[in-house]
């Protein structure tokens, strides 16, 4: 039998665990596979680490990776994805804005041979200022990507094991699961759903967090930003070149008097502007080589349950694909 894996990245998450556990497990049992649930305790402080313990004590196919602290979203998904071994993987967000619902109509695309599966959110159930920040992320990061990665998919998404050993293959430090999935490549294909409201609580992922990940989305997958840095050198020296005409044919020509401080300020500012903006993204990309070459792991892992592999070699799982 095949085997599937979802994986969930929980952090504080009492309140929805309880929802959470029952709706995946009657979905996961409706499938004629031989499935587990691999929570990802991001370092939760709550009483999330308790419920997880009754689950797994309760059903041995209910695994848990305790990482040693909250380290993030991506991190903890590219964790789970780290000690799957499964011929599938479902990527959820455990607070039941992907509803777990939509995994049978991911498996069939999976089923037809498409190797990534991801869900298209039609809606957002969010504030108008969140939908309008991601509508402008994605459009930034369509324009900008050097691969093409599909708007507004999420992590929400099915993985065959080919990809999922690609991206776990990819050793950067700053993972955006969504665009390392898109350079893996193979057939994919997107699945529209419509994106729930959050179950209970506020987002976990702080508007901070949220936006150290767009920009880890963006600088990881486009050199645009350095160029644009090129760019706004070019435009500028031009401007200054019809400026420098200007004040030669006043000078030289009609013979009037230059005028004074205000357009030397101006210039003066505009070019230093543009001279910090320019910095600025140059040490975004500095940060980001320091980042790397520091070679720490992206997430560490405290302990686990039920988390034996389910087979002796895990990487020859593919090959259970022609069945
Ligand atoms: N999450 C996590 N670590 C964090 C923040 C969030 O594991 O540091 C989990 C969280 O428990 C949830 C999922 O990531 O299961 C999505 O989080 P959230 O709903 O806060 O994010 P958003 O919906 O804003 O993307
Ligand atoms: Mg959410």
């Amino acid at each position: 039998m095949r085997t599937l894996d979802a994986i969930v990245p929980i952090y504080n998450e009492e309140a929805i665990l309880p929802e959470l556990h029952h709706r995946l497990t009657s979905v996961l049992g409706g499938l004629p596979y031989d499935w587990r649930i691999l929570y990802v305790d991001d370092g939760s402080a709550d009483g999330s680490p308790d419920l997880l313990a009754d689950y797994s004590d309760q059903d041995s196919r209910v695994c848990i990776l305790h990482l040693a602290r909250n380290f993030g979203q991506q991190p903890a998904i590219a964790a789970g994805l780290a000690a799957s071994d499964a011929d599938a993987v479902v990527l959820l967000d455990g607070d039941l804005q992907d509803p777990p619902e939509v995994i049978p109509d991911l498996v069939r695309r999976w089923e037809d041979g498409y190797e990534v599966v991801f869900a298209i959110k039609e809606k957002r159930k969010e504030s108008a200022f969140k939908r309008a920040m991601f509508a402008a992320f994605y459009l930034l990061l369509g324009r900008l990507s050097s691969v093409e990665i599909p708007p507004n998919a999420g992590n929400f998404s099915l993985m065959d094991r080919s990809v999922v050993d690609a991206v776990n293959a990819m050793p950067e430090h700053h993972r955006y699961i969504s665009g390392l999935r898109a350079y893996a490549g193979g057939r994919q294909i997107g699945v529209v759903f419509e994106r729930a409201a959050r179950h209970a609580g506020e987002p976990r992922q702080s508007p901070r967090k949220l936006l150290r990940m767009g920009f880890d989305a963006l600088f990881a997958f486009s050199e645009v930003p350095l160029r644009l840095a090129t760019l706004a050198g070019f435009v500028v020296s031009g401007i200054a070149f019809i400026v420098l005409l200007r004040v030669l044919w006043a000078r030289l020509v009609s013979g009037t008097a230059i005028e004074g401080w205000a357009s030397v300020m101006t210039s003066v500012l505009f070019i230093g502007g543009i001279q910090l903006i320019a910095i600025g993204v140059i040490g975004e990309y500095i940060g980001r080589i320091y980042n790397e070459s520091k070679r720490r792991p992206a997430w560490i892992v405290a302990r686990s349950r039920n988390l034996a592999p389910r087979r002796d070699a895990p990487t020859a799982a593919s090959d259970a694909r022609v069945d």
